[in-house]
């Protein structure tokens, strides 16, 4: 899976200019998927591919018969309203197609003209969800965070015994998971204001983002089965940006005993692309652990895991006010981390979620949990960057919050970059947040 091939090459080019672009996230080297149609048509969903600002239309690409063999067989489970098929398949068909697609779209490519006729401007598309999303898992795999959180609730011993042992997780809620653009409610629940004695209810008034990453699952395992730590890669189609919105006052007053509930099903924002694995091969590096931490258990090790289980993927969040909207200034940066920092691997996480026997089915969603680094600057949570709602922050153009603001939009954006490798970025996931309906 980590293998790399010729789709990998940092000097191969697109006859579709923009992917040369400097900054362009949808490089050759990427080809990340998604499911659109034209913007204000009554079109089919189909399967798309980026390159540059285009997307390019994996049923015309069927339909004009640019693509053979495998590469053709595996494009064909791309030209429905969702890629679970797709997803289905495995690793030997997302690389067949992944190859075919490089060559076609490739500067000199002898099926040009044919290839430009199967392109849709990116400006001019609407995008739905990758995939039907049968079930939802988010986890907790960022030591940062939890860390950061524990110490507002538990000071003397922020992190619980059992974190450095096992992937914490809980099952979220699929039905309510949008594509970037989704606008939601803010959402109305139950609270304990602080030194009252009954519950308030009302519009929540510590609305929070979480910067994670979503894991697409691919061929899964039956009831009963389990998916060891080493075929972990064989069953993840590819990552997305994750934004778990989050009431911190509903939670607080609903987790105990059993966690997340109404705090955070309201609404769950994803990127429209997923980048693949294959895609991300290049930024493998090696998975490590503080040699004073409880090392892991061998269901969750081995020598491969440890020599290239984390993704080097830069994190990014930002905030757009309704006034900054409205000025026509850019979003103001709230945090920049890495997904390398998480304590637990993608693979680790699927292993995990396997272990006992749970089937994962293709197109099942796992998020990572809410990603912050070591650094202040790197902490993917207002609840982290406010201390718990304590320190407002300022923000450019002199507004502040320490909480989410009606008309707030949160970005969240991706990419993997280095010298001497191709750019592979994630694009976007932008959810807005709307009034409360009225109870
Ligand atoms: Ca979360």
């Amino acid at each position: 899976m980590s293998a790399r091939n010729e789709t990998h090459d940092p000097a191969l080019t697109s006859f579709v200019a923009s992917a040369q672009s400097p900054g362009c996230d949808f490089t050759l080297q990427n080809l990340p998927f998604a499911i659109f149609r034209r913007k204000g048509t009554k079109e089919p969903w189909r399967g798309g591919v980026a390159i540059g600002d285009q997307v390019l239309d994996l049923a015309a690409v069927c339909k004009r018969d640019l693509l053979a063999g495998a590469s053709r067989e595996a494009a064909e489970h791309c030209t429905g309203a969702g890629l679970n098929a797709f997803m289905a398949l495995g690793p030997q068909a997302w690389s067949a197609l992944r190859l075919g697609l490089s060559r076609l779209l490739r500067t000199g490519t002898r099926n040009m003209a044919e290839a430009r006729a199967c392109l849709v401007p990116m400006a001019h598309v609407d995008y739905a969800l990758p995939a039907r999303i049968g079930d939802y898992t988010d986890f907790y795999a960022s030591i940062h965070h939890a860390t950061n959180v524990g110490r507002l609730f538990r000071p003397d011993q922020p992190l619980l015994p059992n974190y450095k042992w096992v992937p914490i997780g809980y099952h979220g809620r699929s039905s309510s998971i949008g594509v970037s653009g989704q606008h939601f409610a803010r959402p109305v629940g139950q609270r304990m204001p602080r030194g009252a004695s009954r519950p308030a209810v009302g519009p929540s008034e510590r609305l929070d983002y979480e910067l994670e990453v979503g894991i697409f699952v691919g061929p899964g395992n039956v009831p009963g089965s389990r998916i060891a730590l080493d075929d972990a890669a064989q069953h993840v189609f590819g990552l997305c940006l994750l934004n778990d919105w989050s009431a911190r006052d509903i939670q607080a007053w609903e987790n105990q005993p059993l966690g997340p509930f109404l705090s955070k099903n309201f609404a769950t924002t994803i990127s429209p692309w997923v980048v693949t694995l294959e895609a991300l091969a290049p930024y493998r590096t090696p998975w490590t652990r503080d040699a004073a931490d409880p090392q892991p258990l061998p269901y969750l090790d081995s020598e491969r895991h440890r020599g290239e289980g984390a993704l080097d993927i830069q994190l990014e969040a930002l905030l757009q006010t309704q006034r900054m909207r409205e000025a026509d200034a850019p979003a103001a940066r709230l945090a920049l981390t890495n997904l390398r920092y998480s304590y637990w691997s993608i693979e680790q996480l699927v292993a995990h979620h396997t272990m006992n026997g749970c089937n994962l089915e293709p197109g099942d969603l796992l998020g990572t949990g809410t990603q912050s680094g070591p650094g202040e600057d790197q902490v993917g949570s207002l609840l982290e960057l406010t201390r718990g709602g304590k320190q407002p922050f300022a923000l450019p153009d002199g507004e502040t919050r320490t909480f989410l603001q009606d008309g707030d939009a949160v970005v969240l954006r991706a990419y993997a970059d280095a010298p001497g490798k191709a750019r592979v970025g994630f694009g976007e996931a932008a959810g807005q947040v709307m009034p409360a309906r009225p109870l």
